[in-house]
This record gives C-alpha cells, structure tokens and sequence, in this order.
C-alpha cells in the first residue's frame, strides 16, 4: 500500500495569513471577535474558541476594548463603513486576491458595467464581492444557470459586461463557462480571477485521484473548495471519501486500498491532515493488515511529510541573527529560517535577546520549500507544544499544576500554565458555589487538569480539586491532634439564626447562638459578622458526625463574675428601670444583669403602683440589699439610700 499526499493540501495564503493574524493577537493578549467563523473548519474553529476567539454576527456585537477580525472572504463595502463608524478596533485579514475582485467590480460597475460573478451567491466571499458592485449584477453557479440567466435578460447580450470568479470557483467549469460567454456577449471583459492556490490544488487532486483507488479529502464540509475538491476527485476516483477529522476515515476501506492518495481543504489546518496520516498509519500497523513492510509505509508517511507542512521536530543550531529572523541549521540542505513572530510569544521581545550564535533549539518545521531551499520553522510553537505535553502529563498523573489567572469569562476564567491556555469553570474555581472570582484575576493558582481534548487542545482544570485535597489534608490533622479546651483562631464564615460557623484553619466548627453571649441575643449577627477573625475553643467534639461545638464568651466577661467581684452587697450604684410590675420595677444594673426594686422599697412614702412613680428608660440610684447567686436573683432599694440620707442628717 502507498499514501501519496498532495504537496498543496492545506491552509492556502490567504487562510494561513487571517489565522496567523487572529494567533498573533491573541498572543498580543487581545480579545478577539472574527465577523463570522475565520475560516470553514470546525476543528480549527473550535480551537480558537478555546483560546477565547467569539464570533461577532455583525460589528454591533463588538465593544470598544475588543478586536474583530475580517476573515479571508471579505465583507461587503458597507459593513467595513458600518466598522469606521463604531471606532472599534479592526484588522482586515480579507486575502488579497479577494481585494482585487472587489477592486474590479466597484471599477467596472462605476463605469456603468453590468457584474457577472461566477459563484455561489450564498457564499461570503460573494456576498463581499455584491457589496461592492455600484449597479447591476448577477450570479451563477454552473453552465445551467448561466444559460438561465442569459435566457431571461437577453439585453445582456447588447450590455457592456464584465465577468470576475469566486476565487475557489472550479477551473474546469469556468472555461465551459466562458466559452458560452464568449459566444454570446461578445464585448465582455473577462477577469480570470480563480485563485491560482485553488487551480493548483484542483489540478493536482485531480491527477492523484486518477492514480488512487482510495481518495481521502480532508476539510470542512461546509467549505466551498473542499467540496469542489471532493467532485473533481469523486470523478477520477470513484472510492473518494470527503471527512473532517480522522475520527470519519473510512478504515475499512483504508485497509484494503493499494494506493492512497490525500488531500484537503484551503482551511484545513495540517495538524488535521497529519492526524489522518498518522491514525492510517497505526491501523496498517496491524500485522494482520500489513500489505508492505511497515517501514517502507512510514517511510512514504515521512516522505509526504517532508514535502508539506508538518508538526515534525527538529534541532536546529543558531547561525546568524538578525532583527527580523532567525537563521538555524537543521542538518539538512535547506537553510532553516524562524521568523521573529516565531521565536516567541512576546511580540515587544528582540531575537538577540533570546537567543546567540551556536545555541541549539527545539523547532517545529512549518513548512519546507524544496524550490527556495528554505525550511520554516517555528521556536514558538515547540515551546507550545512542550506546554500541552505538561497539560496532557498531568491530566494522565493527575498531578497538581500552577497557572497565572489571565482573563475571567464567561463561565469561569482562564489560567495560563506552560504557555497553554487552560479553561477552568466557575464550579470548579473556588471551594464553594458561588464565590466571587474577581480576586483571583493575575494570581498565581493551583489546579488540576480534570479533562483534555487532544484533537481540539483544550485542557479544563479544577481549582477546587486542590482545594478539597487540602482541606481533607488539614481536616485530618486536625482530629488527630483536637480535643475539648483548645484554643483556636477562626474566621466567621457564615451565620444561621442558630449560631456562627467558623472555619478554624480548614474544618468548620459551630458557634450556638447561647454561647455567642452572655446576655440574650436573637441572631448572632449581634455580636459577630462574616469575615470577623475570632477567639475560640473546643466545647466538644463528635468524630463519628464531624461535628465541632465551638465557645466563644470568656467567664471572665460573664456578668455574675463582674457582679461577685464588683458590686457585692451594701454597693450603691446608678440602674436603668428596664420593665414594671405590680409589685415592683426591674432595672438593669450591667449588661445581662437585672435586679428587682420591690414596690415597698421605692420610697419612704405609701406607692400604690411603681408605675406612679417609675418610668421603663429612667436612671435612678439604688442600693444592692441582696444577692442570690444560685436562683440569680437580686435585689435593689430605693427606700434604703433615702433612709441612710436620713440618717446621716440626723447625725
Ligand atoms: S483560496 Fe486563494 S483567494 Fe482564497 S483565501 Fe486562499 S489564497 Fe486567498
């Protein structure tokens, strides 16, 4: 069995040059907007979305701060009008060759030319080219259509007309076109404008097609070129499967295929097309299937890797430097070359500063040019890779990994950790549901890897699985060492109407609300408050529930010590009346503390009721005649203050 890949499979210019754009702003930390998916591909897509990149519908939907992107087909004049009048930042990554139509068509239309487009009006690349036609047009798809069209505005014919392609439009198709074209509008100024990647791409599929007995196209299946890349190869090969991702290759088929030939897509990324290889690789490495030597087989792989872009690594030894590139030698005849936007991720970085002469790098080849003799190579994302190694490493041990938190979005935020963004949910980034996530922007965090998919290199981690580890950690130790009576500092995590639950270094204990206070409160948020740090102590302990009963008030702020010590019997002193009675009115004497004036020791006169003398709010001066410390009862008199006053007048 032979696998034979085409050299021009894979990214075209014009898509190479708007991803690379939307990668370099990323890496410039910018948040990105494309108008629409940047390019056909859902893989590709997705992977841009897991590094943050959101698709805009319409320029409204970006803000001022962030940057949209212009993908390769272009948009119509109006919308790029629409962009300049919001004043938000915009970079126009429509190729070039797509430029020039929308040059050729305002042109010609201003001179009063009719607009023909060969193309697929439904198309974005085509939408953009109408948006810039001043007058009339129309579009076709094939010969049927163009008849049609001729058919029913036969004024064309007497029209001065100018005809433009779709760039991906089908070689083949275009000439049968304008042959009828040519027939019948004589004066028409035809612009061959079918993109010479996509002529290239289509001739050589074509010709490795009629050499296949299996075809394997790889791309988007919404992509307009790899769907015409499909017929054109479905038509010379009748074994032709068009598939996304290796995950569609028809196996089966692979298997019993003698010569394969592969191609793919404008905006298919070359991790895609390698992944294909790679995945019929290891199926024919089954020595039941093996119909050559496997070493002649990955041989050929290697050899097709050679000729295209390839994720392959090399070493290579700096020899020169200059303010724009990097030239290295890779042991081969090519000369190596890293562009500055390859060396590293800091776009403010100069080469000098990271590297010298005679340093030996780990780089990725990008893509050899046997007719330059050039290798490109990137430093950039070896480093990258290195990284997503670490990523995958620690999913698979499941160990502990740091990260600076670099973006909170939408659902959870965003950490760094070996130069791979990692997606961390906001239920998975802090210990409890709900919390803020604020104060966790540009700080350093620990996680785990939790989920990692290879195809799209997206890595979610969890926060709160170091957390929980930590905090089993510290709960651990701290039964192994607790007991009734020791003292801890905690802080107030929460509070219910029946106490405060505090968190004394990793385990929650429970302050009841009796405990809070000597004196009766209803909630405790009288005397403690969330976030408060607090003296307390072990009251009991329940392992078998994990329960903590936790003391907070001191005895010797219990208000029957501070009466014992400081108000013993016979002491006069000021009380506030607190409540009325038949038989009397108490007053507080401190805090927690009341005693009883009895109604026969107001005053010296007859008081039917205290509340003919006494009012709830008045201070007045009493004498402490009696304490029961054991029913807590204590009482005052008025009457008594008044007769040693009497007394001492006498005397
Ligand atoms: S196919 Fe050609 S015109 Fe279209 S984006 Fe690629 S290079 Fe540009």
């Amino acid at each position: 069995m032979t696998v034979k890949v085409a050299k021009s499979a894979g990214f075209c210019f014009g898509v190479s040059r708007a991803v690379n754009i939307v990668e370099k702003l990323l890496d410039e930390g910018k948040s990105v907007y494309t108008l629409g998916p940047i390019i056909h591909n859902k893989h590709m897509v997705d992977e841009l979305a897991s590094r943050g990149v959101k698709i805009a519908e319409v320029p409204d939907d970006v803000k001022n701060g962030e940057t949209l992107v212009i993908r390769s087909h272009g948009v119509p004049e109006e919308v790029t009008e629409r962009i300049g009048n919001l004043h938000i930042d915009c970079r126009n990554a429509t190729c070039p060759f797509v430029l020039k139509i929308h040059k050729i068509v305002k042109e010609h239309s201003e001179n009063g030319e009719v607009i023909l487009i060969a193309g697929d009006e439904s198309h974005p690349e085509i939408q953009g080219i109408i948006g810039h036609c001043r007058g009339e047009y129309h579009s076709f798809t094939n010969c049927d259509e163009f008849s049609e069209m001729m058919d029913k505005f036969p004024d064309l014919k007497h029209k001065a007309v100018c005809v433009v392609a779709q760039t991906t439009f089908d070689t083949l198709l275009w000439k049968k076109i304008l042959k009828m074209l040519q027939k019948l509008c004589t004066n028409a100024k035809i612009f061959d404008t079918i993109c010479s990647a996509t002529t290239d791409r289509q001739s050589e599929a074509e010709i490795l097609a009629a050499d296949s007995d299996l075809m394997i196209v790889i791309g988007g299946k919404h992509s307009s070129n790899t769907n015409k890349l499909y017929t054109i190869c479905k038509d010379k090969c009748r074994e032709t499967y068009l598939i996304e991702s290796a995950e569609e290759l028809p196996l089966d088929a692979v298997k019993n295929a003698r010569k394969v030939g592969v191609t793919a897509g404008a905006s298919t990324p070359e991790s895609i097309i390698k992944e294909v290889l790679v995945t019929m690789t290891e199926e024919i490495k089954n020595p039941e299937e093996i119909k050559t030597e496997p070493s002649e087989f990955e041989a050929l792989l290697e050899e097709s890797f050679k000729n295209y872009n390839t994720d392959g690594r090399v070493k290579g030894v700096v020899e020169s430097i200059t303010p724009t590139e990097v030239r290295v030698d890779v042991g081969r005849k090519q000369t190596g070359i890293i562009p500055l936007n390859e060396l590293s991720n800091d776009p403010n970085a100069k080469p000098e500063d990271l590297v010298k002469i005679g340093d030996e790098l780990d780089l990725i080849i990008m893509k050899t040019n046997d007719q330059e003799g050039t290798v490109l190579l990137s430093k950039k994302r070896f480093d990258a890779q290195k990284g997503w190694d670490t990523i995958v490493k620690a999913e698979e041990e499941k160990s502990i990994i740091t990260g600076v938190v670099t973006e909170i979005v939408k659902g959870g935020l965003i950490a760094v950790s070996n130069g791979v963004r990692v997606f961390i949910p906001a239920s998975q980034a802090t210990a409890a549901r709900g919390e803020s996530l604020d104060g966790l922007l540009k700080q350093e965090v620990s996680f785990r890897i939790i989920e990692v998919t290879k195809q799209r290199r997206r890595a979610v981690g969890s926060i709160r699985s170091v957390l929980n580890d930590e905090r089993k950690k510290k709960a651990e130790e701290f039964w192994a060492n607790a007991e009734v009576g020791k003292k801890y500092t905690g802080v107030v995590k929460s509070l219910t109407s029946y106490g405060a639950f505090v968190d004394i270094g990793g385990i929650d204990g429970m302050i009841h609300i009796s405990e809070l206070s000597w004196s009766r409160i209803k909630h405790p948020s009288e005397v403690v408050n969330v976030g408060d740090t607090v003296e307390v102590y072990i009251k009991a302990l329940d392992a078998e529930k994990g329960k903590i009963s936790l003391g907070y008030k001191k005895d010797e702020d219990n208000p029957w010590e501070i009466l014992k010590n400081q108000y013993p019997v016979g002491t006069e002193c000021e009380v506030e009346i607190v409540g009325l009675t038949q038989f009397g009115a108490f007053a507080k004497i401190i805090p927690g503390i009341d005693g009883l004036i009895h109604v026969s020791q107001i005053s010296n006169d007859r008081v039917e009721k205290p509340e003919d003398v006494l009012s709830v709010g008045q201070k007045v001066s009493v004498k402490i005649t009696a304490i029961d410390f054991d029913k807590k009862r204590i009482s005052l008199s008025m009457k008594a203050l008044l007769i040693d006053e009497t007394a001492e007048e006498e005397e």
